[in-house]
């Protein structure tokens, strides 16, 4: 099955709204192993709009809709498929139902122009909306070839299109789809890439890397008619990738929710381990992005945000003459820091970073991107050295990864060391 995605509306492109459905979408239809070979964005334009529909429809089976149904004259995303289907649109009694609801529950006054979010062709699935007040619908147009509405708004969007839209594809396209979400740290692009080359050439299962700031992320997926064949298909494969990378995979999970602070969290939690942070050019970030994790409080005791100089003495007990002697930005310092909000807070990780994210400030020495992370715990206390790329908020953001890494490596240690 090849599907297509069409966002329309003049806002995007103005650039005044970033256009997270398409990103959305194309993810979701990747996940159900959905082709997809093109992408339209349309503004409000009848003329044009029949047009995408025209030429989309002459290379995939599925056309996904996003914007344009609410009741301004503007909105022609449905009146315009219905001219590409040959059918009127028509009122359609639960989708005048819903709408009526929905404008109860709001409190707001129907105008006689809402009713046209009511109107479908007659054969449409309407997909009555319990987000907002425009229902979708699923409009076959002939030739087996169908274009799918979805209003605007992604907190609509999304949910009525994990609810209605990606079961009916699902069924449609007669197969099973399992997925892995492998997460790598520590690793190049280009370095994954070189030692799973062999495998990413596989049909299906089929193996994808996706790159973030300082990551990898590689999602291997198995299409079978039932969920154990697919099931079968990916078990392999997926031992094939551990057995490549090692300890640089850090996360392994049938959806997408992973994430470097989840995972030092749960390691924490599995050890029963406190952490607390003690933070100067993350400025709190490491604790924040902890903190992000649904259970971090079992976890995360506190931090201590030690920007200035001084308020590394003054609230870390860091010596002024370690500093002196060895520069703010230095492993000693960071060990310094570490140790000093352990002792202060009692909890068995404290991680700390020390570094300098520019722009200015670099020195042949030590140039921008020159960052120390230190971690204490009862196995002793050491310090990361990194030469970090990028602008200033890449080199915070890198930081608070690696910072969360040695946290996650620490933890595993720590409860390795429990269990002997
Ligand atoms: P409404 O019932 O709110 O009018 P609609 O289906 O008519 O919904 P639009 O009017 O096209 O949707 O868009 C509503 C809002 O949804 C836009 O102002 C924008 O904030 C957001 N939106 C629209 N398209 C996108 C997109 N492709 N990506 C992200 N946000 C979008």
């Amino acid at each position: 099955m090849i599907a297509e995605i069409i966002c329309v509306g003049t806002e995007l492109l103005m650039g005044q709204v970033l256009n997270t459905n398409a990103q959305f979408l194309s993810r979701e239809l990747a996940g159900l192993g959905i082709t997809q070979r093109h992408q339209q964005v349309v503004g409000d334009n009848a003329e044009r709009l029949e047009a995408a529909y025209r030429l989309a429809l002459s290379r995939a089976d599925v056309v996904i809709t996003s914007g344009g149904l609410g009741p301004t004259v503007d909105d022609i995303t449905k009146r315009v498929a219905a001219r590409v289907a040959g059918r009127e649109l028509v009122l359609r009694p639960e989708a005048e139902q819903m709408v009526r609801e929905r404008f109860r529950q709001y409190h707001r006054e129907m105008l006689p122009n809402n009713m046209s979010q009511a109107m479908f062709t007659p054969d449409s699935k309407v997909l009555l909306n319990p987000y907002g007040t425009a229902p979708g619908a699923i409009v076959p147009v002939g030739n087996g070839q169908f274009i799918v509405h979805l209003p605007g708004p992604p907190r609509e969007l999304q949910p009525l299109f994990r609810e209605q839209v990606k079961p009916w594809l699902a069924e449609r396209s007669g197969r099973t789809l399992v997925s892995r979400y492998i997460r790598i740290f520590g690793l190049g692009e280009s370095d994954v890439d070189n030692r799973l080359r062999r495998l990413e050439e596989g049909g299906n299962p089929t193996l994808s890397p996706y790159c973030s700031t300082g990551e990898v992320m590689l999602r291997a997926t198995a299409s079978a008619e039932t969920e154990a064949a697919a099931e079968a298909l990916l078990t392999p494969l997926v031992s094939e990738v551990q057995a490549a990378l090692g300890d640089a995979i850090y996360d392994i999970r049938s959806d997408d929710s992973g994430s470097m602070a989840r995972a030092a969290v749960e390691a924490l939690r599995a050890g029963g381990l406190k952490v607390c942070t003690a933070e100067s050019l993350t400025g709190g970030l490491i604790a924040a992005t902890m903190v992000e994790v649904p259970g971090a409080s079992e976890a995360v005791k506190g931090g201590f945000v030690t920007y200035m100089t001084e308020s590394k003495t003054e609230l870390l007990g860091v010596p002024a003459e370690v500093i002196e002697k060895y520069n703010v930005v230095s492993a000693e310092v960071a060990a310094a820091m570490a140790e000093g909000a352990r002792a202060r807070l009692g909890v068995d990780i404290a991680v700390s970073a020390t570094g300098l994210a520019g722009p200015g400030g670099g020195t042949p020495e030590r140039p921008v991107g020159t960052v120390f992370v230190g971690i204490c715990s009862p196995l002793g206390t050491r310090t990361l050295p990194l030469r970090l790329s990028g602008d200033r908020p890449r080199i915070r953001e890198l930081t608070v990864k690696h910072a969360l890494n040695a946290v996650r490596l620490e933890a595993l240690q720590l409860k390795g060391k429990q269990q002997k």
